[in-house]
């Protein structure tokens, strides 16, 4: 059977920034939790972050191959560099996600660790770019597949394609 990563706050998991779960009620998430698919992790408690901690951003919306490659920056709200914290987290992702023999992630859309189609612009304005966070494009090196929360139908046809 496939197992499939998870990011935790989308598993009602209090480990955001802010001290707080983003629980999703997606019904396949609960099935596949149901047939004990998931196994379910945060890259940034992780990486050795408290929570709840400074909210983060890639300086520039650099992206997370940019942070990985160490050309790019993990800055949060208060100045502190929590660069090391998110590529340790990145790797500990990986290494936890291999030793499940993990093929697919769903992960929280938007995060500087778990985002896949966007993160925020590094300017703490709330405004979004097109990139991937530290974790996913981590994971996606690997040929680990990453879909965000809001793209469930894609995650469920790679999984049937998968298990084909
Ligand atoms: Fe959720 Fe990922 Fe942020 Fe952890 S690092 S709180 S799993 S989005």
């Amino acid at each position: 059977m496939e197992k499939i990563l998870v990011s935790a706050c989308l598993m009602g998991r209090k480990v955001r920034y802010d001290g707080r779960a983003k629980t999703s009620s997606d019904t396949r998430l609960a099935a596949w939790r149901e047939e004990g698919r998931l196994v379910v992790f945060c890259p940034e408690v992780a990486g050795g972050l408290p929570t709840p901690r400074p909210a983060a951003e890639i300086e520039g919306g650099a992206g997370g191959a940019a942070v990985l490659a160490g050309a790019a920056r993990v800055l949060a709200t208060d100045g502190s560099d929590v660069t090391a914290e998110f590529v340790a987290g990145a790797r500990a992702a990986l290494a936890f996600a291999q030793s499940a023999g993990v093929r697919l992630a769903v992960l929280k859309e938007g995060s500087p660790s778990c985002g896949s189609l966007t993160v925020y612009d590094g300017t703490f304005g709330g405004g979004r770019v097109p990139g991937r966070g530290a974790t996913t494009a981590l994971l996606e090196q690997h040929g680990i597949r990453v879909f965000a929360e809001d793209r469930i139908d894609e995650a469920a046809a790679y999984l049937r394609s998968l298990e084909a």
